[in-house]
């Protein structure tokens, strides 16, 4: 990942924190990231209104505006799931085989065990705008398409 890609992939997990907030949503079933645009898509079981999905933005770019650190905790793989349970995982799995995670907390608002590159704080990452967003209706996914600038 170059350095843009490094920041649209945090905003990433703080869209998702702001998506778990405003929905609910826990779920994430995949996630895309090419230069500056990203792509998250969530299991959900309704289309989100219209003020939903900016209220999600909104409260997205109050965490970037924040500034938080950004903390990886490195964990046994066993004690990780003892302290965080399944709050910290995708739909896609981790490897059987990865016996260590590292986990990315964004404090009080994400975690999830992830092993890519991420900047130190929200605020690092820039502007997180609404691109594009479609409901998948018969497979009950939310797609949230972004770009940061
Ligand atoms: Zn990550």
């Amino acid at each position: 990942m170059n350095e843009i890609e490094v920041r649209t992939h945090t905003a990433l997990h703080v869209l998702k924190g702001a998506v778990r907030k405003v929905l609910g949503a826990k779920w994430t079933a995949s996630v895309y990231v090419k230069e500056n645009h990203g792509r998250l898509t969530v299991q959900f079981d309704r289309k989100p209104t219209e003020q939903e999905m900016e209220q999600i933005f909104l409260l997205a770019n109050q965490k970037v505006q924040d500034n938080v650190p950004i903390i990886i905790e490195e964990l046994p793989r066993e004690e990780a799931e003892k302290k965080y349970g399944d709050e910290m995982y995708d739909l896609f799995p981790v490897p059987k085989e990865v016996k260590v995670l590292s986990i990315v907390i964004i404090p009080d608002w994400n975690i999830n065990a992830c092993n890519k590159h991420h900047t130190r704080t929200t605020g690092e990452v820039g502007k997180i705008l609404l691109d594009d967003w479609r409901f998948r209706n018969a497979k009950k996914l939310l797609e949230i398409s972004f770009n940061i600038i």
